[in-house]
């Protein structure tokens, strides 16, 4: 399992943002899969990361001390010792979106269609189970637009 694909979305997003803003203060390479290095947080944490096995890796802030888990500091160093994995992650958090957006778009037009083609006596079937069974402020919404 790859490095990066050990840490939580949440890590990766947050160690990315920081990897951006420059938070890691320094580094240095401990061999050729582990590197030690500073990094500016809420505080300053002391941060090891192993490549090769990433939950050895260590950070000495809330979240990760004393767990196995990989933290956000941990990524802001990893990305800062290997620059085209943090372009590499960015594309692909880009893409996933455009995705996301793409589906979302298609799905819109899928209920535009369908509510055109509807008759109008399941029109109003419709509108009156939504109403009756959707959030009150939406009914609330209704008759005040509709009735007062
Ligand atoms: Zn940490």
């Amino acid at each position: 399992m790859s490095f990066i694909s050990s840490a939580s979305g949440e890590s990766r997003w947050r160690g990315y943002d920081y990897w951006e803003e420059k938070k890691v203060l320094s580094y240095e390479c401990v061999s050729d899969h582990e590197a030690e290095g500073i990094v500016k947080g809420s505080e300053i944490y002391h941060v090891k990361i192993d490549t090769e096995h990433p939950r050895k890796s260590t950070c000495d802030c809330p979240f990760a001390h004393g767990r196995r888990v990989i933290c956000k500091h941990m990524v802001a160093l990893y990305f800062t010792l290997y620059p085209h994995e943090a372009e590499k992650y960015h594309r692909e958090v880009e893409a996933a979106q455009e995705a996301w957006e793409n589906e979302q778009e298609e799905i819109e037009q899928k209920l535009i269609d369908y509510i055109r083609k509807m008759g109008k006596e399941k029109l109003r079937d419709t509108l009156l189970e939504l109403l009756f069974d959707g959030p009150e402020w939406q009914y609330e919404r209704f008759i005040r637009e509709h009735l007062e």
